[in-house]
């Protein structure tokens, strides 16, 4: 008989914290891949001797924006320690993180009703990056002392959907309050996948196996499930799971070993003497707790109760913050909000999407596609000329009222102008007004279909329609 098993996974994400400078110095964080080597560096994060850290005030602020997004709990008193060990791109020989006092505990995030604990988020510096050639291995230090924020959840995920999941949350939150550009292919973003197997329902966790080196959400995903297929098998075969640390190839889909955990590097960790211990000011915690702002779950809510927008629209308008502003910017036009979120859903995130731009970037402004909205709402113009019109403001940058002029696509709602051209279309089909009149209502839509040819597009159907019935009754 072979025994239910249900997977238990923690993650470990390191987030880089947009900040213009490092973390303890003042060079410039953040710098591209092709920059120099060996640009953006200084003393401090060469590690140079008498060179001392000063901690980047900014770093701490993101940080606890980023944790309060988490809803993390702050702790107005944190301590930078040292983790030694050997490494080339680590001149100082030891990496200052936080340890035994990090700056945030015990928050979570809501992933469909289930609340995921987040154990901790501590702030910490990157090292720098080895360059492997033929001849030598170089080392780039542009990178050392880049602010990070390393976010531990607890062994509660309980599959790779809901690690997906997670992920994404996480991720469009940090990017929400600007924490972070969230980037995994700059490596703004990193995830470490910790899993182990239990009997299905204990609560005992099993040894686990920790997966390094995934670039992208999917890659966490699909190496979750190998990763449990292969315990799964192994455990049924009666055998044991060593502990270790595995890296995940995305081409081959395997799984290879990078170091056991058995004989574990002992880190020495020790409160850094250079630096004083963190302590936030009362009343500025107390003001970053009130900047916080509205976060994605519960402004998709209030879009759901107070726009009667379908779950789907308010997840999309709400999937980043500079939509969801978009969004409220347009209704500020006085545009119908589900008329809104289908224009900005379909029209706009399309032209956006097949443009590679941002909604920030849109040359379409929420005053100008409010406008559109409202003519078309409105009947001024077809939902067909709208559409036009969009795409004219979209080149142009014009205001739409002067498009609709410049294009004459105003539609005629003029009573007498509309009788006129009805009644030339019933001279001119006399079979299809007759069958109207003997009781095909159908009948109606070809002598529309006439009068919009003949008005080139511009009359009002709606109107014609009215037009029609009166005339043929
Ligand atoms: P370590 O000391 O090996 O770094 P931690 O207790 O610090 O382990 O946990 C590191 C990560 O591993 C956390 O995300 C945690 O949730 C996860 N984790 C710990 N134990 C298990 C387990 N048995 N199965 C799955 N994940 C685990
Ligand atoms: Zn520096
Ligand atoms: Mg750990």
């Amino acid at each position: 008989m072979t025994t239910q098993f249900e997977p238990v996974i923690g993650l470990e994400i390191h987030l880089q914290l947009k900040t213009k400078s490092k973390l303890f110095c003042a060079c410039p964080s953040g710098m591209p891949d092709e920059a120099a080597p060996n640009s953006a560096v200084c003393p401090v994060c060469t590690a140079q001797p008498g060179s001392l850290p000063v901690l980047n005030k900014g770093a701490v602020e993101l940080a606890v924006k980023a944790a309060l997004a988490l809803n993390l709990n702050i702790n107005k008193v944190s301590i930078f320690d040292r983790k030694n060990y050997f490494y080339p791109d680590l001149p100082k020989g030891y990496q200052i993180t936080q340890l035994f006092k990090p700056i945030s505990d015990n928050g979570y995030l809501e992933i469909n009703g289930r609340k995921i604990a987040i154990a901790r988020a501590h702030m910490e510096e990157d090292a720098g990056k080895s360059v492997h050639r033929a001849d030598a291995t170089l080392i780039d230090l542009n990178r050392a002392g880049t602010p990070l924020l390393e976010i531990v959840t607890e062994p509660q995920i309980n599959g790779a959907d809901e690690a997906y999941n997670f992920l994404t949350r996480l991720k469009s939150n940090m990017q929400w309050v600007n924490a972070s550009n969230c980037d995994m292919e700059k490596g703004e973003l990193r995830v470490d996948v910790n899993i182990s197997l239990r009997p299905a329902g204990t609560t005992t966790l099993g040894t686990k196996v920790e997966i390094k080196n995934l670039n992208s959400f999917k890659a966490v995903r699909d190496a979750i499930n190998i990763e449990i297929g292969r315990q799964t098998d192994m455990l049924n075969n009666g055998e044991k799971i060593k502990q270790e640390t595995l890296l995940f190839n995305k081409e081959t889909g395997a799984t290879v070993p990078m170091r056991s955990k058995e004989d574990a590097v002992d880190y020495r960790y020790f409160p850094d003497p250079d630096l004083k211990p963190l302590l936030l000011d009362d009343k500025w915690l107390e003001d970053m707790k009130n900047l916080r702002p509205e976060m994605p779950e519960a402004r998709e809510a209030r879009f759901i109760k107070d726009f009667a927008l379908p779950q789907y629209d308010a997840g999309v308008l709400t999937s980043r913050r500079e939509i969801s502003e978009y969004f409220e910017e347009v209704l500020k036009t006085g545009a119908q909000p589900k008329s809104a979120a289908n224009w900005i859903l379909t029209d706009l995130l399309g032209a956006l999407n097949a443009a590679k731009k941002d909604i920030e970037q849109s040359p379409v402004k929420a005053a100008a596609l409010g406008k559109i909205i409202n003519f078309c709402d409105n009947g001024k113009i077809s939902r067909a000329q709208a559409k036009k019109v969009f795409e004219a403001a979209w080149q142009t940058g014009k205001e739409p009222e002067t498009l609709i002029k410049e294009m004459g696509l105003e539609q005629v709602s003029d009573a007498g102008q509309l009788e006129t051209w009805a009644k030339e279309a019933i001279a001119e089909n006399p079979k299809m007004a007759a069958d109207v009149r003997s009781g095909n209502a159908k009948a109606v839509g070809a002598l529309i279909g006439s009068v919009m040819k003949k008005s080139k597009g511009k009359a009002n159907p709606g109107l014609l329609n009215e037009i029609f019935n009166k005339l043929l009754g």
